[in-house]
Parts: structure tokens; C-alpha cells; sequence
């Protein structure tokens, strides 16, 4: 092995011989869908969880989310009888800034390309073939471009979200909107809405102010 990386995609833990368990905290009571790929790329994007990256390297994995999901929104435009095969030619054309949007995709997924690899597992006879990156990325760029396109392919590319507060963080429900409660406070409180409700209080505040009932 060259210069690549053996490091699998799959990230859950090596199972235990029999009348051990892993001295873990009890389960989340709650499993929210495409969270644990969705953590991945947030992981890495936020620079945490010891993911000793260079920004150049955070930024090819922003890139490549925006391109993804610029492509998907693209396809989800042409009306459901566009005919893909004859796209580009003469009264069919391909929708506008396809082309270039195609190539660059291209060029951004093939840096990550996986490689199937035997592995043991820790203890006895278990064994399984994995999909393993390799390439010239690193190692956990790679694992964060793949958690993408996993997410991609669930139809949960737009759960991957940056807060006001610029952390990235994965959505576990459609109308989430920030990071943590305290963001989700201070977003709040820059809505319109707020300001409105706020004002109405306060001219009410105001007026029992002004007639004596409250000091
Ligand atoms: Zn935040």
C-alpha cells in the first residue's frame, strides 16, 4: 500500500468475544435518521473530535456539498417528462449551467474513489470486505465526502446545515434551523416576528404604564 489510506468507511465499533460488552453510556433514546453519517461531515467541516484538517481541505468538502446539492436542485427543476438521453441537441437543449456544473461534479467526486478491502475483526474468526479510501485525499476527507454522498442517495443532503454562528450541524428535523438552543434564541430574536411581538408588548407595557396600573 502506496499512498493511500486504509480507512474504512464504516465506523462502529469491533465486536467483542462472547460475555463482554463495550463500558459504553445507554443508547440515545432517539435515533434520528442519517445522523451518524450526518456527523461525519459536520465533524469535519467544524474542525472537532480531533480532525486535525487544513482549511483547504474543509473547503474542498463545503464545495463539493454546495456542488452536490446544486446539481440535485438542477435535476429537480426540469418538468418530470425531460428526456435526459436527448438533452443537448437540437430543440433539447440541457438545462442552463449543466454542463459545467456535470464536469465539475465529475472532477470533485473522482478524488475519492474506495477500493474493496478484507479485513479480520478483532477477535476470532469474524472477518468482513469493506469499502476502503484511498486516493490522494486525506483519510477523513475522504469518509466526510462519502457520508455526503450516503446522504445524498437518502434524499438528506439539506439536513447538513450551517448556523448563524457558522457551526455546522445535521438537522434532525426539516425545520431546524440553528445549531443549539442559545443560536436558535438569537435568530429568533433577529426575526421580524419577535421584533413585531416585542413592539406590541411594549406599546401595551407602555398604556397600563401610562394609566397607573402598573408602576
Ligand atoms: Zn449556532
Amino acid at each position: 500500500m502506496s499512498k493511500q489510506h486504509r480507512h474504512t468507511l464504516d465506523t462502529s465499533r469491533p465486536p467483542l468475544p462472547p460475555g463482554r460488552e463495550w463500558a459504553v453510556e445507554s443508547p440515545p433514546s432517539r435515533v434520528y435518521e442519517g445522523a451518524d453519517v450526518g456527523i461525519r461531515v459536520t465533524c469535519w467541516l467544524n474542525g472537532d473530535r480531533e480532525n486535525h484538517n487544513s482549511k483547504a481541505s474543509r473547503q474542498r468538502i463545503q464545495d463539493l456539498l454546495g456542488c452536490l446539492q446544486e446539481m440535485i436542485a438542477l435535476v429537480g427543476s426540469v418538468p418530470p417528462d425531460f428526456n435526459w438521453p436527448n438533452a443537448g441537441f437540437s430543440g433539447f437543449p440541457a438545462p442552463d449551467g449543466f454542463d459545467e456544473l456535470d464536469t465539475e461534479l465529475y472532477n470533485r467526486l473522482k478524488d475519492y474513489i474506495t477500493y474493496p478491502a478484507f479485513t479480520t475483526g478483532v477477535w476470532g474468526n469474524e472477518w468482513e470486505i469493506e469499502d476502503a479510501v484511498c486516493g490522494i485525499r486525506p483519510a477523513g476527507e475522504s469518509v466526510a465526502a462519502h457520508s455526503i454522498i450516503e446522504l445524498a442517495r437518502r434524499g438528506l443532503l439539506d439536513r447538513l446545515r450551517q448556523c448563524d454562528c457558522g457551526k455546522w450541524y445535521f438537522a434532525r428535523f426539516a425545520h431546524q434551523r440553528s445549531c443549539s438552543s442559545t443560536c436558535r434564541r438569537r435568530v429568533y430574536e433577529k426575526t421580524e416576528k419577535f421584533k413585531t411581538k416585542r413592539r406590541k408588548y411594549m406599546r401595551k407595557y407602555y398604556r397600563l404604564k401610562n394609566s397607573g396600573k402598573v408602576k
